[in-house]
This record gives C-alpha cells, sequence and structure tokens, in this order.
C-alpha cells in the first residue's frame, strides 16, 4: 500500500492574499501552485499547516473530526511567524468545498480522508529575512489515508533525549516545517544507534513530547501529560483523548513529568505510555532508551487501555458512538 500521504486528489482548494485582501476559494489542480523562486517561504520558512481529517459513516454522510480547533490553530502558527491574518471562515469554507467535491472519494472504515491545509510567505524578496511577507497563499489538499495499523499494532520505541530541544521555545506552538527540519536530525541518528522510532525530547529532564505526536503516560486509571503551555505543539487528538479519559472517569493529569519520574513509573506493571496524533490517534510506546539502556513500560507491549481509548475516539469519529461534544463537522 502507498506510503501514508503519499496519494494526493487532483484538485485543491486555494487562496491568495494580495497585501489587503484575500481571493476566494478557488479550485485548481494539485500540482498547479506556481511560486516565485524568490518566494519569502522558499527562503526563510515562512510556513505552517495543518493535519485533520474527514470521515465516511456507515449511512455515507461524510464528516470532518474538530475542523474549527485546527483552523483556530493555523490562525495562531499564522499569527506567531508573522504571516497575514488567516481568514478562518475563508479557510472552513475551503475546506469544506474541496471535502464536498472528492466526497466520494473519502475511504470507509478504518480509511479517511486526511486533510492538509497550508499557509505560505509569497512575496519575492530576498532582503526579508527579517521582515514578513506581506503577501500569502492557502491552500487545501487531501490525501485518502488507509489503516494506519494494517502493519500491525507495534509497540513504539523512543530515544529519552534528556537534554535536545525539538524547536526553539517559542516555535513550539507553531506547526511550522522548519521545526521538523530540525528535528530530522536527532531522529535518524536515533534511527541508526539504537533502533529507536521516534526521540522524546525532554530538555532539562522536562518530558515535552516526540517530532510529530504528544507524550502520554498512562499508570492504572490515570493519566499523566505535560500541561499546556507555549514549548510544544498543542495537540487535537491529545485534547480529544483527555477529554474521552476524564467522560469515561478517568483521573487526568496535565502537569509537569521529569525523566526521573517517567523512568520510575515506567517499569510498574500496568503502565502503559502512548503518542498521540491525528495520523494514527493513539500509538502505543513499550520500550524507552535511556543512557544507552533499554527500559521497557509495563509488559513492553500494545496496551489494552491505550487501545481502549483509541477505539473511543474512533467510534466516536466514524459515528458508531455518539457525537457528544459536537466534533464532527458535516460538509
Ligand atoms: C501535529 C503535531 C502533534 C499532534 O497534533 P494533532 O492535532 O493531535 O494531530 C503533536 N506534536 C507535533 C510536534 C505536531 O506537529
Amino acid at each position: 500500500m502507498a506510503a501514508f500521504g503519499s496519494v494526493f486528489m487532483p484538485e485543491m482548494a486555494i487562496s491568495w492574499f494580495d497585501g489587503e485582501q484575500w481571493s476566494g476559494t478557488n479550485v485548481v489542480p494539485s500540482d498547479s501552485l506556481q511560486l516565485h523562486p524568490g518566494a519569502h517561504v522558499l527562503h526563510y520558512s515562512s510556513t505552517c499547516f495543518e493535519g485533520l481529517k474527514a470521515f465516511r459513516h456507515e449511512d455515507g454522510s461524510i464528516k470532518i473530526f474538530r475542523m474549527d480547533r485546527n483552523i483556530a490553530r493555523l490562525a495562531q502558527s499564522s499569527q506567531l511567524l508573522s504571516l497575514p491574518e488567516v481568514d478562518k471562515d475563508l479557510l472552513a469554507d475551503m475546506i469544506k468545498t474541496i471535502v464536498a467535491r472528492f466526497a466520494a472519494d473519502v475511504p470507509a472504515r478504518p480509511g479517511s480522508m486526511y486533510i492538509r491545509p497550508t499557509h505560505i510567505g509569497t512575496e519575492a524578496a530576498v532582503g526579508k529575512a527579517a521582515a514578513p511577507s506581506l503577501s500569502s497563499c492557502m491552500y487545501v489538499l487531501l490525501s485518502p489515508v488507509g489503516d494506519y495499523f494494517a502493519g500491525g499494532d507495534r509497540a513504539l520505541r523512543l530515544l529519552v533525549d534528556d537534554e535536545g530541544m525539538r524547536c526553539p521555545p517559542h516555535m513550539g506552538m507553531v506547526k511550522s516545517g522548519g521545526n521538523y527540519a530540525g528535528a530530522l536530525m536527532p531522529t535518524l541518528k536515533a534511527k541508526a544507534e539504537y533502533k529507536a522510532d521516534q526521540v522524546l525530547f525532554c530538555p532539562n529532564g522536562d518530558v515535552q513530547e516526540t517530532g510529530a505526536a504528544n507524550f502520554l503516560l498512562i499508570d492504572g486509571d490515570e493519566i499523566i501529560t505535560k500541561a499546556l503551555d507555549s514549548s510544544f505543539l498543542h495537540g487535537v487528538t491529545r485534547d480529544s483523548i483527555l477529554t474521552l479519559a476524564r467522560d469515561l472517569g478517568m483521573k487526568v493529569s496535565e502537569r509537569e513529568l521529569s525523566v526521573d519520574e517517567l523512568l520510575e513509573r515506567a517499569a510498574k506493571p500496568g503502565t502503559e505510555a502512548a503518542l498521540s496524533g491525528t495520523a494514527a490517534v493513539l500509538a502505543p510506546v513499550g520500550t524507552l532508551i535511556h543512557h544507552g539502556k533499554d527500559i521497557a513500560i509495563g509488559s513492553g507491549g500494545v496496551g489494552s487501555t491505550t487501545v481502549k481509548l483509541r477505539k473511543a475516539l474512533n467510534d466516536l469519529q466514524w459515528g458508531v458512538s455518539e457525537d457528544k461534544f459536537g466534533w464532527l463537522t458535516s460538509i
């Protein structure tokens, strides 16, 4: 099967900001983006993006999961990057327009339609290293995706890095390209040296997140995860899982988690850990690698609470359970 996110629908929604106003929603071929090679984004990384999904329900209807949250986050990322202000109503229209156009192509469970809104600075001005792009472009790509766990539900290995940072502290809340490029080198090194799947960045011993997912520790009936601050990405999946966990009667502790406490709790039987993000929802973590040593989390396998929480969110997304928090948008 094709790798996640490598297949695109032939058209995308696009809108341009000319320095004064946004053009309306246009639908154009997905490979028809024309940019000046001097465009701000290509030199100074004025770019941010989002990832969300549309789901096909049993009755054939198509629902977009927590669209308002992702639009708000793109607007926030844009503001923090000094990009032109996002028109939220316009972006909602762009997303709904393009999903409706390809509604027939939204895969059935366990597949879905991954939606990738992107905002880039387009002004041709290589002299603007320290000034914002006055013009910009937003586009929304669609990529049909299959079962994330088609290859089996494998517990991941994380290298615990208690020094390195994923990105500069003031960029943590920005879903921006440069942060990912910056996390590549340590991640590839961890793969080569420790067969790690991801790096868990814990600067000064503070457990933050991996390159593209939030980290949750599950100890019996309690979920422990870092409280929101500006140093890391505020995942929509994180928020959704915590909301569902509270609803299921679990205790949710949003607070600081140190590497010392993490390692201490990891060794206890019954402890689980997981990574949360739109693509996988919850991916189980089985092993931590710290100072060259493997430390199994609980049994070291796929945790039952992780699977239960993932199913609870999946069932809501696919309309099997009630949308009790109003998270689904009809197109
Ligand atoms: C996208 C992302 C997440 C997960 O966010 P979701 O909204 O749950 O998909 C977490 N951390 C980083 C760094 C991310 O880029």
